[in-house]
């Protein structure tokens, strides 16, 4: 069967839905009445926003071209960033590690390429001998969530840089191995640049069908399929045509899985947006873990988050506190590999596109609630290893 846009699929949910929970669409003017047809037939009250998109979008694009996009631009921590260019960080910052007595690497994760010749990168760091856990902190699984990768990347130079003088740095790198995934759909992140900002799966030309992608978030092998995802192609939650069948999940999966040396015990997949922390399961079941640390582990991260700047932020199973969703990242987690801890922060914003100025308040607040986390989990009897 050849799939063809229904006005379902061309609305752009901007944030994800959930039952009783209010939702922002984007929808262009051609379906802009079937679409209110379609609201009314089904008795869902809604409003008409003024927000006007295209303009956001538009600001955004002329602030980039004025920083001399594509040619003469260059990384910048406070301003949004090309693939090229934080591929290129990664690379930088690992090369000062050595002054401050870290031992950080970059390398291309090996695997199939992906559907449109991007890599993954994965950056590794490690300041110590004892024994120890890993610890796997990722972002973009998701190419339009563009704050969470800044974010990321920010949390990542301030660990660099602040191993050894900043406590909390020191705290956690002297007790844990560190990976960091900062773009989990290259492909998609670079599609954001060149063709569409609001990109939000991965580029994979589906067969008899229009539409491209598949939603890597729902491509994992756990629960894969069931319930919180879509078997239509056209949809943002396309989960694909098998378990982890991408090779972006399979890059991912070989990682985590071949991984030596530390065994996991967390794992951070950062979004945007909506001020969640989400945690396992996403089908409504509760890890064996929850009432013995998880649970203790989220509500520390989650009121160092608030405390940062009196914020409100919701936090607890990502089924009850948001929606339901299968094939995961974080369930994966684990439910197969067998973390005890993974969480999807959904970070603050009103929308994708959101001002750089958002940044280093988004960084300061969500370093405030992974390190609670860490040190929340510290002290919490698990295995370790060199
Ligand atoms: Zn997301």
């Amino acid at each position: 069967m050849y799939h063809k846009k229904t006005v379902e699929d061309e609305v752009l949910a901007l944030k994800d839905v959930h039952p009783g929970g209010q939702v922002d669409y984007l929808v262009s003017g051609r379906n802009f009445d079937d679409f209110v047809s379609l609201l009314n037939g089904n008795h869902i009250p809604y409003q008409v926003s003024t927000r006007d998109i295209a303009a956001e979008l538009k600001k955004e694009w002329q602030s980039i071209l004025a920083r001399g996009y594509p040619h003469t631009m260059v990384y910048d921590k406070d301003q949004f960033n090309t693939r090229e260019d934080i591929e290129a960080e990664l690379d930088n910052l690992a090369s000062q590690c050595a002054d401050v007595n870290l031992v950080c690497s970059t390398e291309y994760l090996p695997g199939p390429p992906l559907h449109e010749g991007q890599q993954l990168k994965v950056f590794h760091m490690t300041g110590g001998q004892s024994p120890r856990n890993s610890i796997l902190w990722e972002s973009l699984i998701h190419a339009r969530e563009w704050l969470a990768g800044a974010t990321l990347m920010n949390i990542l130079d301030k660990m660099v840089k602040g191993y050894g003088t900043d406590d909390d740095v020191t705290t956690l790198i002297d007790n844990y191995d560190f990976h960091f995934i900062t773009i989990m759909n290259p492909d998609g992140y670079q599609h954001t640049w060149d063709d569409d900002r609001l990109w939000r799966k991965n580029r994979r030309d589906n067969e008899g069908s229009a539409c491209f992608g598949v939603d890597l978030n729902r491509n994992y092998d756990c629960n894969w399929s069931e319930p919180g995802a879509s078997d239509s192609p056209c949809s943002e939650t396309y989960y694909g045509p098998s378990p982890a069948s991408e090779p972006e999940s399979e890059a991912v999966v070989n990682f985590v899985t071949s991984h030596t040396g530390p065994a996991w015990i967390m794992d951070v997949s950062i979004h945007t947006y909506g001020k969640y922390i989400l945690v396992p399961y996403g089908n409504c079941t509760y890890p064996s873990n929850w009432l013995t640390g998880l649970r203790n582990v989220t509500m520390s991260g989650c009121a160092a988050i608030e405390q940062t700047f009196n914020t409100d932020w919701s936090c607890g199973n990502s089924c009850e506190v948001l929606y339901e969703a299968s094939g995961i990242s974080t369930d994966w987690m684990m439910e197969t590999v067998g973390m005890l801890y993974a969480f999807a922060p959904e970070l603050r914003g009103s929308g994708f596109v959101v001002d750089p100025d958002q940044i280093p308040l988004s960084t300061e607040e969500v370093w405030n609630g992974l390190v609670a986390m860490v040190k929340a989990i510290m002290v919490i009897p698990s295995p370790k290893h060199n």
